[in-house]
């Protein structure tokens, strides 16, 4: 084991992102232009052995939880194998992935013998019109599909779905995911809306609020917070009538969590980014191809995660939006 890592102001980080792919067969108006961004080159992606052993030599620095991400990482051909090789890393306790479920017919069964724990699968609206404007996809029936294959697997963990809440769009889903989270073994998670759009369309006037949520679902199920755990970026919601379900906001915009943020993620083309919102980042793969050690590579990481930022300044004058996009990043 190595030490554990820590950054500059105080925070241990055991919380990794790993995008496996910028590429994605949705155009989500949140994220993606509609003509999708301009692929890396496939010799710049991580290969797997790559991603191996980099989240390796992390998780003997104390990362325990890694999420599998993109752009869609259904799309990247093999997926399941990669999330194969990091289930038997003996550090990780908890390896997720967030997909817009498009191919979890095809890959649920696959995903969870390999040894994924949860999933959250994107979902916006549970009308088909509207799923297919926000999405730029008519693919509400084919998502549903996978994400009754998935729990419908043997052995599969917690499975959540997330929305994006956008003023003017999302208001008329809330009452819908609120009765389906009611009916369904799935936890409704809204997640505020951030500046992290490729089409750089974001206001603060664009962000549908949590609590302007809650105050629509109250309306008509009242609702009661859960207890939080320390790190959680999410708040729980239960209802007071008693039915089972459970609805979950994740509001970076209006409630920051920064100060618990415990999190890094990895690129498709091995850049670690310390913020979602950081101006920069560090380069890992040019090491890693040069043949670099597990020392040296620590070395680089240490560094990097001690540079972690303190805050994102979203709310703050003079923000900056980072160039890369959300599926660029690896949401
Ligand atoms: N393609 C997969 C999916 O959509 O689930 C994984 C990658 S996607 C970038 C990860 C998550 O980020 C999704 O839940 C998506 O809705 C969310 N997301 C994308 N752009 C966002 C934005 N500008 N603000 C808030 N969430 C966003
Ligand atoms: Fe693709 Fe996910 Fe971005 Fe939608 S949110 S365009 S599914 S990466």
């Amino acid at each position: 084991m190595r030490a554990p890592l820590v950054d500059g102001h105080g925070r241990r980080i055991n919380d990794l992102r790993v995008s496996v792919t910028d590429r994605c067969n949705f155009r989500c108006q949140y994220c993606m232009p509609a003509e999708g961004l301009t692929w890396l080159d496939r010799d710049d992606v991580l290969r797997f052995e790559e991603i191996e052993r980099l989240v390796r030599l992390l998780a003997e620095m104390g990362i325990d939880s890694v999420r599998l991400t993109g752009g869609e990482p259904l799309v990247r051909r093999d997926f399941p194998a990669l999330a194969g090789m990091l289930a038997a890393i003996p550090q990780l306790t908890d390896l997720s992935v967030t997909t817009n479920g498009f191919l979890l017919e095809r890959d649920a069964a696959a995903l969870v013998a390999a040894g994924v724990q949860r999933f959250n699968v994107s979902i916006d609206s549970l009308q088909r019109d509207r799923f297919f404007e926000m999405t730029r996809r008519d693919a509400l029936p084919r998502v549903l599909a996978g994400l009754h294959a998935l729990a419908s697997q043997p052995g599969v963990g917690k499975v959540k779905i997330n929305a994006v809440a956008l003023r003017g769009y999302t208001e008329d889903e809330v009452l819908p995911f609120a009765r389906f989270a009611r009916e369904h073994p799935f936890e409704v998670r809204f997640i505020e809306f951030m500046p992290l759009d490729a089409d750089q369309a974001w206001t603060p006037g664009s962000v549908l609020s949590g609590e302007e949520i809650r105050a629509i679902v109250g309306r008509e199920f009242p609702l009661e917070e859960e207890e939080r755990e320390p790190s959680a970026t999410a708040r729980t919601y239960r209802f007071v009538d008693g039915t089972p379900g459970r609805l979950g906001f994740i509001d970076p915009v209006s409630h920051p969590f920064c100060s618990d943020c415990n999190r890094i993620r990895l690129t498709a083309d091995g850049k670690l980014r310390t913020c979602l919102f950081s101006l920069g980042e560090t380069d890992l793969r040019t090491p890693l191809r040069a043949g670099a050690t597990d020392d040296e590579l620590e070395a680089v990481l240490r560094e990097a995660v001690w540079r972690k930022e303190l805050k994102h300044r979203v709310n703050e004058k003079g923000f900056q939006q980072p160039a890369r996009s959300m599926s660029a990043i690896g949401g």
